[in-house]
């Protein structure tokens, strides 16, 4: 059985040697258990303006088993992954991040997880007590709404899971090009199980999601997966609708018994509140006619400047 590691990076000159070396020793161990026969590592440069390309070249040079695909730019994370995904050779897959926050010591007991009939194992972090407060509230309610809204994700689980070849050949299936990796597995199917980790910082370097980006890949991530938030529009806008109709009734009885002089408040409190609706819907339908002109543009999603030690590209669809 051959496994393939797919390592996303950008910027990582100060961590990366510290994670190939740690990734080294342990696959000899896992050849020597006999859990996996040959080992490759699929590393995707996602346009480091540091010296991540350099050392990798070096690294590959002296090490066919490491392999490189340099975009031409940064195309963010999800995008190297992808292509890690589609050009990796291997019967078993497993993807995890350059900074060692994905403990690598867990492939072991993941490959456990395949040989007992898994095909997905996805690896979760048992808690976020490193994290900030701010960020660990963020991501609870994340989590919440994705599952509220039909987007069966695994709570607390990036993007550090091991597939199998056939799970991975469904995947490369999705022809998207918003993709939000973590929602497509389980909508993949297939026997799975989640194993849990402790999370430690970040060995070096520093987080590549500052809090503007975190909130770019939620909203992606929710309007790529969900059609739920275009039908709260469509709901609300009944039930306002509805209310609207309601007042007119009303000031349409005090007008012909009454004859009171309208407030000013009934006149204005409305304004502002339809305004506001009605600013937010358009914004929620404007998301998604993004997403469509993305689509129909469908551009390619990464572009390779070089590549180092590999073959072809897996091509599904
Ligand atoms: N990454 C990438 N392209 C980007 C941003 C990040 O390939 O545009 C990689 C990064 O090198 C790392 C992984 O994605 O291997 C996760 O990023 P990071 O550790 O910064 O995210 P965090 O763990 O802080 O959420
Ligand atoms: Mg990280």
């Amino acid at each position: 059985m051959k496994l393939s590691i797919i390592i996303p990076c950008y910027n990582e000159e100060e961590v990366l040697p510290l994670t190939l070396d740690r990734l080294k020793i342990l696959s000899q161990e896992w050849i020597a258990r006999e859990d996996c026969i040959e080992v490759e590592f699929v590393i995707v440069d996602d346009g480091s303006q540091d010296r991540t390309a350099e050392l990798l070249t070096q690294y590959s040079k002296a090490d066919k088993s490491i392999k490189v695909i340099r975009f031409s730019r940064n195309f963010g994370h999800q995008a190297a992954l992808l292509a890690g995904y589609e050009f990796a050779k291997g019967d078993v897959i497993v993807s995890l991040d350059a900074d060692l926050q994905d403990p690598p010591e867990l492939i072991g007991s993941m490959l456990d997880s395949i040989k007992e009939g898994n095909d997905i194992v996805y690896a979760a972090r048992k808690s976020r007590e490193i994290d900030s407060l701010f960020k660990r509230k963020t991501a609870d309610v994340f989590y919440w709404i994705m599952k509220k809204f039909g987007a069966d994700i695994v709570p607390n689980h990036a993007d550090y899971r091991m597939v199998t070849r056939r799970v991975l050949n469904a995947f490369l299936k999705f022809p998207e090009n918003n993709l939000f990796i973590r929602a497509t597995f389980p909508i993949v199917g297939f026997p799975s199980c989640v194993v849990y980790h402790d999370r430690p910082e970040r060995l070096a370097g520093k987080t590549k999601y500052p809090f503007r980006k975190m909130l770019e890949f939620a909203i992606d991530g929710l309007t790529s997966f969900s059609v739920v938030p275009l039908r709260i529009c469509s709901v609300v806008g009944l039930l306002v609708s509805l209310l609207a109709l309601l007042m007119l009734s009303w000031s349409l009885i005090v007008k012909i018994f009454g004859g009171a002089i309208p407030g000013w408040t009934s006149t204005v409190a409305p304004l502002y509140l339809l305004g506001g609706v009605q600013l937010l819907f358009l914004g929620i339908i404007g998301e998604y006619i993004g997403k469509i002109y993305t689509e129909v543009k469908n551009r390619p999603r990464y572009i390779i400047q070089e590549m180092i030690n590999l073959g072809e590209k897996n091509v599904i669809r």
